[in-house]
């Protein structure tokens, strides 16, 4: 992988100021700094997540609370640490109280994210979550349905593979969805090995994506309650897990309401019942 040209750092950092200015959204007013995105400029892997927590929104950095913390821990499952990937989020600036991104915000802020994509020119982009896993491959088919299967994709005139995974936030509360995060996460180098620059994944490939133990959707791969963890995760970023201890982030939870989802079957998880149908996820 060779390093970023000055023009790429030149062309990034000229991207990050013009964010770290930018009004084109309400939540500009809210804010208290832009995230606008770090990482290697070079590197062959990016992650795309939802929005800004609390922590982010105080440090100008993404993924520094605990879904960071368990994001560098994945990382590290594969050999990598943070520096040597490109972390990114949908949005640039925290909504209120880590509610869900609009429409109109997101629609503001994807070119920023285009703009991105094109200069780091990445093999793989890792979607976490449903937020930027539906505004990536334009469908809304949900997290639950389409994680761990890469999917070929042209973005800014970038041939990469979209590898769409369970955000961390929402797998801090619900184990059965950390154990398939681990899973899925173990697949990357693979995929990033395959993901040759500019090619596309062959067909011949994808089953190898799949562990042939695992049973068909929707039934597995986080078990019997499955179902009822969709929302959990399509609302991970409000849960503002971003906090440095456990205890933070259960009080800024509380502080929080529109937190996500405790599904029945998964006690730990700070949620309200009925979050996946106020947000008409089914
Ligand atoms: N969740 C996100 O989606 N992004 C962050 O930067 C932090 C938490």
């Amino acid at each position: 992988m060779p390093p970023a040209t000055d023009d790429v750092i030149a062309a990034l950092a000229a991207l990050r100021a013009e964010i770290e200015a930018c009004t084109g959204c309400d939540l500009h007013a809210t804010r208290t700094r832009a995230v606008p995105g770090e990482g290697d400029p070079a590197s062959d892997l990016m992650f795309v997540g939802e929005a800004p927590g609390y922590h982010e929104d105080q440090q100008g950095r993404p993924f520094v609370g605990q879904a960071g913390k368990l994001l560098e821990q994945l990382l590290a499952s594969i050999g990598l640490t943070r520096e040597q990937v490109f972390i990114a989020n949908v949005l640039k600036s925290r909504p209120p109280n880590n509610r869900d991104p609009r429409p109109d915000e997101i629609a503001a802020c994807q070119p920023y994210l285009w703009r991105q994509i094109e200069l780091i020119r990445p093999k793989v982009i890792c979607t976490l979550g449903n937020h930027a896993t539906k505004l990536l491959t334009g469908d809304p088919a949900g997290i639950t349905r389409v994680h761990g299967r890469p999917q070929a994709t042209e973005i800014g005139g970038v041939r990469l593979s979209l590898y769409p995974i369970f955000h961390p936030a929402a797998a801090l509360y619900t184990p059965a969805m950390l154990t398939t995060l681990k899973e899925d996460f173990l697949r990357l180098p693979e995929l990033l090995t395959h993901a040759a620059p500019g090619a596309e994944p062959s067909a011949e490939d994808r089953p190898a994506w799949r562990p042939p133990e695992r049973p068909p959707e929707p039934a597995a791969p986080v078990g019997p309650a499955q179902p009822e963890l969709s929302p959990a995760d399509d609302v991970a970023p409000a849960l503002d897990v971003s906090g440095p201890s456990a205890d933070e982030a259960a009080s800024v939870d509380a502080a929080d309401p529109p937190v996500g989802d405790a599904p029945a079957a998964d006690p730990p998880a700070p949620a309200a019942p009925g979050k996946a149908e106020q947000l008409g996820l089914f």
